[in-house]
This record gives structure tokens, sequence and C-alpha cells, in this order.
């Protein structure tokens, strides 16, 4: 599953390949994707003509911001896009292709059919699902230490399944929670509401660069993806918690334990992030 560095990458990287491109027309091979509109004709002739004007990321959606429309993309667990010659033979999996006028071809490949495409007029798109709903953006400036407190602080939930819901922050997976509260140094079963302003301020600032340090490994691999090469990893080559159970900590030596919170497999380091108790949630910390 990709998560948003890699998001924001793919991001990157269409924005070099296809801004300014003129859509010819589309051939949708597999209805499923496209959820809006119903009509999957209309999706298809409601793109002709249009130029891409430029590629954002909201989340771990893509939205392709066109000239009177705004096409909302995600990948899901394996979708991903290429940039092809118009007459390369089509791969499998290849399930909606963008012809552009001057011949080239993005193609849209999903082995899992689990991605989505939503088309709407432009400006509409953040008012109706799938975005209207999504929290705070940790790559924004609006991603304050207050604002991220103002979600968080007074929630009596887990913190770790509280930082993968998507309606408080958006877009932080398993692998990057898992890592930002090892760098913090917090336990993932924390009640949120026991976190101190200090433990709160490291956190804040362990996901922004945790985040960030991975969009600057990811932008290095941007070749990769034309011609829709590119698997774009999960640099794990830089993770220092995630998937490296029973290796030691690389911090304090100690043994890396695998476990399970709110259903999903965590990495923890039992010293550096030990599971404080006997904190309730009626301390007052202005
Ligand atoms: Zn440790």
């Amino acid at each position: 599953m990709p998560e948003l560095p890699e998001v924001e990458t793919v991001k990157r990287t269409l924005n070099e390949l296809i801004t300014g491109k003129t859509i010819d027309h589309v051939k949708v091979r597999l209805p499923r994707i496209i959820q809006k509109p119903d009509d999957i004709q209309q999706f298809e002739i409601l793109l002709q003509g249009q130029i891409i004007e430029t590629i954002e990321r909201r989340g771990k959606f893509l939205r392709f911001v066109l000239s009177d429309y705004v096409m909302v993309s995600h990948l899901r667990m394996e979708g991903r896009y290429g940039l092809y010659a118009g007459d390369d033979p089509l791969e499998p999996h290849t399930h909606v292709l963008f012809r552009f006028t001057d011949g080239s071809e993005l193609r849209y490949k999903d082995v899992r059919q689990f991605g989505t495409m939503h088309l709407f007029p432009k400006g509409e798109e953040l008012q109706q699902a799938p975005l209207v709903k999504l929290g705070l953006e940790p790559l924004d400036e609006a991603f304050t230490f207050e604002a991220f407190r103002n979600v968080i602080a007074h929630r009596s939930t887990k913190i770790k399944p509280l930082l993968l819901n998507q309606a408080y922050i958006v877009g932080i997976g398993n692998i990057y929670v898992d890592e930002s509260l090892f760098l913090a140094r917090i336990h993932p079963e924390r009640e949120a509401s026991s976190l101190t302003k200090k433990e709160l301020m490291l956190l804040h600032e362990a996901i922004i660069r945790t985040l960030q340090d991975s969009v600057e490994v990811g932008g290095s691999s941007i070749k990769s993806y034309v011609n829709g090469q590119g698997e774009i990893g999960l640099f794990q080559h830089q993770l220092n918690i995630y998937g490296r159970q029973s290796q030691p900590c690389k911090s304090c030596g100690n043994e890396i334990v695998k476990t399970v919170v709110g259903g999903r497999g965590t990495h923890i380091c039992l010293t550096c992030q030990p599971l404080k108790r006997g904190r309730t949630t009626k301390k007052s910390e202005k």
C-alpha cells in the first residue's frame, strides 16, 4: 500500500511528466475503477480536450487539476501510473488509458483493482466524498503544533489508532506511525490524553520529519517511474523500527518486538517506548 511519501513522489513525478499535456481521448477498460460519474462513457467524454494544469495531493489521494474538472485518484493497494508511447504494447492489468494530443499515453495499471477515480466539476471535489471528511494534512503549513494538539490531546483513544484515523490527520500509514512513535519515544498504546505537552511536541515534530525525509528519498527515485517501470519502494533502508522485529534497536540495542495494536502490526522498543501507567485523563495541562 503506498503511503503518503510515495503518493507525494508519484504526484511530483506526474507533474514533471504530464503537466501541460492535452487529453485527446480516454479509454476505460475496467469500469469498476471509475466511481463517478456512474456513466463510464460520460467520464471518457468529459475528459476529451482537457489540459492537465497540475497534479496535487490530499492525503493519499491524487488530484488531477484539469481545465474544467478535477479527477481524484486513489491507488489503494497496487495502483500505479506510467507514461508510455501511444503505440507501446499494453501490459496486463492496464485499466484506464489517457491518450494525449502529442501521442504519449498515461496508463493506469492495477493488479488488485482496488484503485478508484472520481471526476468532479472543478471546485466541487472538496465538498464531496472521498475528500470532504479528511483531516489535517501533515506536510501542510496548517499542520501547526496547536492544530495537532487540538485534534489529538483530549481523546481517550490509544495514540496509534488515532494517528491512523484519516478523519483527524491524513496520510500517515502504518509504517510512518510506527516510525514517528519510535522517534518520539511514545508507546503506541498510550492513551492520547495521557501525553504530556512535551511528548506531543516531540510527536508532532517526529511525524513531520519522518514524512519529509521519506519524500526526499522518494524524490531521487523519480526517473524509475517513466514507462511504468517504477515500483516506488517504501524506502525501507532508512526505517528505524518498522519491519525490524527481533533486531536490535538502533538507539538502545535492545530487541525490537512486534505486536498488534488496533488490529495493525506494530513495532516497539519497550526500552525506548515504555508504556507508562497511572496517569489519567483528568490532569489538566492548560
Ligand atoms: Zn530502544
